[in-house]
């Protein structure tokens, strides 16, 4: 029996909220029936064993040498000793895998190769070190006991044993064991978990970005989630956003999989269209958790396929994944999670919470975690995320210093240091040379001074000028920045970037033209401001005047790339900016200035192995030699000021 649809007039309001505690208990209780399917052992990996699996021979599966050396009957040696070696007689070799039949009597032996079979007779091996042959004969100096280095048939595995236990997730070892007793198939089991994305602005990564699109992440971000668990991800792909579409999408998902997932449209209204079918065709669960991101979760079973609408941004919906969905997955397939998923860190600064309960995304360098909210609804923020806290709702504010359990967004390496600042090729390469993994938030140079100023950054990466043309120093001193030195790093020649069909031979003929200009706070804005003012000054005007007569000026681009991408697409006349960029770009560029790009750096942090390991590469003649076209070191390079 089918209950009927409720209709928007008197839908049930969901006013009260499933607290996380409880809804985490809630789905506690659900494990679905994986199904049990075999699959080659080179394609087993990652997978969870369906069932004990015994062996079905004996490993070794014959009595074998473990030592190149002689086969021989231990009494034989007994008397033997380095002055008076006892002398045998030669009879043959077994090389390994020999399968002729030998036979050692008294007084005889046989060369035999490590991993051979002993022959009938023989009780044990003596070492080729401890024995000399000449012609037929050869002398024993060492007695041996009897089954020396002999590995007896079933010592490492005998038939019938358990060699690998049901639940235990694939890997190397498995895939090795599995092989050693001759297995090739192994049964797995399968948990078929579906994806649906919804949303009209939805297009497949690969295909050409059109205008208001974005590409679909959480399909392929949510199903590594679910492959990470030991699931089976199905991607179904994308729906747009109207009832009818994502009903015929979800009839087919909650017919073909163990456990069905969708994503987006919650302001929309899929929680509603969700909640909806569920209720038609089964039972709501619960509908809106009281946590932030990403309120709007249905959770619901339709016959015994649990199915959880989640939200559309990608940092939400693996958060809400992690703890809602992560679980149920490892709680049907029986296993714990094949990595640590929680790790305990510091915060490295305080955050406040909007007094409700809240996951919130952070990275973690170095056992701190610092806020990676830049703004809630950028997918920046999940490469940005190595994983999520979870903020109480009693819980104002964070302090500093104090220990949080942080969930990890998957198998992730997080970062040995974190820069935030200006972008720049060089840092890119100083990575690369370090080897090390660096978290680089490139959010210009007044964001750098005030995450080093706040604490949450290691580095913060500048090129702020001041109108006497001094670089970085003279904001630490207005920002009475204590506990941090500059480390002095490279130059780099700033300037004009235009195509070869525009006819700009300076500074001065850019008036009336479209400029594409730097976010605010980007010290090469702040460098162009500075340009502009001495151009102003030579004209014997305003530089007010000046700047109005620059359409664009007002725009923001936040790299030095996607400047070149607006002159490029002739969104924009010119730009400013980096050579390198330009000539990357196969732009026109005429220098106006050089700039110097700098690091503050935590006292606090001089003396660990990374940052040491930075300076060294900022130093080396590798780095100086290796910099992009338009990047010098110079006498500077690499030398700390620590008074300002
Ligand atoms: P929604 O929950 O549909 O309102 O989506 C919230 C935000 O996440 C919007 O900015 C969406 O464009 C974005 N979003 C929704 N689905 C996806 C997806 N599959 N991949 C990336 N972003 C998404
Ligand atoms: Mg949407």
């Amino acid at each position: 029996m089918t209950k009927s649809r409720p209709n928007r007039m008197e839908r049930k309001e969901f006013r009260d909220l499933t607290s996380v505690e409880d809804a985490r208990k809630l789905v506690e209780q659900i494990r679905v029936q994986p199904d049990t399917i075999i699959l080659p052992i080179d394609k087993a990996v990652g997978h969870i064993i369906a069932d004990d699996i015994p062996s079905g021979v004996d490993v070794p599966a014959f009595n074998r040498s473990v030592k190149d050396g002689y086969a021989i009957r231990a009494k034989d040696t007994y008397q033997a000793s380095e002055p008076e070696p006892q002398e045998l007689r030669f009879i043959g070799s077994i090389p390994a895998g020999c399968t002729d039949k030998f036979f050692v009597n008294d007084g005889e032996t046989i060369e035999i190769s490590t991993g051979a079979p002993i022959p009938d007779g023989a009780d044990a091996v003596v070492m080729v070190e401890n024995t000399k042959q000449t012609g037929d004969s050869v002398l024993i100096y060492q007695p041996v006991h009897i089954g020396e280095n002999i590995m007896r048939a079933g010592t490492d595995i005998m038939k019938g044993e358990r060699i690998l236990r049901k639940n235990t997730r694939i890997g190397a070892r498995e895939i090795g064991v599995l092989a050693s007793i001759g297995m090739n198939e192994v049964p797995v089991k399968r948990l078929l978990v579906g994806i649906i994305s919804t949303g009209n602005e939805l297009i497949k990564p690969g295909e050409t970005l059109e205008a208001g699109m974005i590409y679909d992440a959480n399909s392929y971000a949510i199903a590594a989630a679910i492959e990470e668990c030991g699931g089976t991800a199905w991607i179904y792909g994308i729906v747009p956003d109207d009832a009818t579409s994502m009903e015929e999408a979800l009839d087919r998902a909650i017919n073909e999989c163990n456990i069905v997932l969708t994503s987006g449209s919650t302001s929309a209204g899929v929680g509603d269209i969700m909640y909806m079918i569920i209720e038609e065709k089964g039972e709501t669960l619960t509908h809106g958790i009281a946590i932030k991101p990403g309120k709007p979760v249905v959770i619901g079973m339709i016959g015994n396929v649990p199915t959880i609408g989640l939200p559309g941004n990608p940092t939400s919906a693996l958060s809400i994944f992690n703890e809602f969905v992560a679980p149920i997955i490892y709680n049907s397939l029986g296993v714990k999670p094949s990595f640590k998923t929680k790790v305990t860190a510091v915060m490295g600064t305080g955050i406040r919470s909007g007094g409700r309960e809240e996951l919130f995304p952070v990275g973690v360098v170095r056992g701190k975690a610092y806020p990676a909210d830049k703004t809630s609804g950028a997918i920046t923020t999940l490469s940005d995320a190595d994983g999520i806290i979870e903020i109480r709702a009693h819980t104002e504010y964070v302090e500093a210093g104090s220990e949080v359990e942080v969930t990890m967004f998957g198998n992730v390496r997080s970062p040995d240091l974190m820069f935030v600042g200006g972008q720049c090729p060089g840092v890119d390469l100083l990575e690369e040379m370090t080897g090390l993994v660096f978290r680089t938030l490139k959010m210009g140079s007044s964001a750098g001074f005030t995450a080093i100023s706040g604490g949450t950054t290691d580095i913060a990466c500048v090129n702020m000028v001041d109108s006497e043309g001094n670089y970085n120093s003279s904001v630490i001193t207005k920002m009475n920045l204590e506990d941090v030195v500059l480390v002095k790093g490279y130059r780099r020649e700033q300037g004009l970037i235009f195509s070869p069909d525009n006819h700009v031979y300076g500074l001065k003929d850019i008036s009336g033209l479209h400029l594409i200009n730097r976010n605010r706070g980007s010290g090469t804005r702040a460098l162009l401001d500075r340009e502009l003012g001495i151009l102003a000054e030579n004209m014997g005007i305003p530089r007010s005047e000046l700047i109005k007569s620059l359409k664009g000026y007002n725009s923001g681009s936040k790299t030095h790339r996607s400047v070149c991408d607006a002159v490029k697409s002739r969104k924009a006349d010119v730009g400013f900016g980096l050579r390198a960029a330009a000539e990357e770009a196969g732009l026109e560029f005429i220098p106006v200035a050089e700039d110097e790009f700098d690091f503050v750096i935590r006292k606090d942090l001089l003396d660990i192995e990374e940052i040491q390991t930075f300076l060294s590469a900022l130093r080396s003649e590798d780095f100086s030699k290796r910099l992009p076209t338009g990047m010098y070191t110079y006498e500077m390079t690499g030398s700390i000021i620590s008074s300002f």
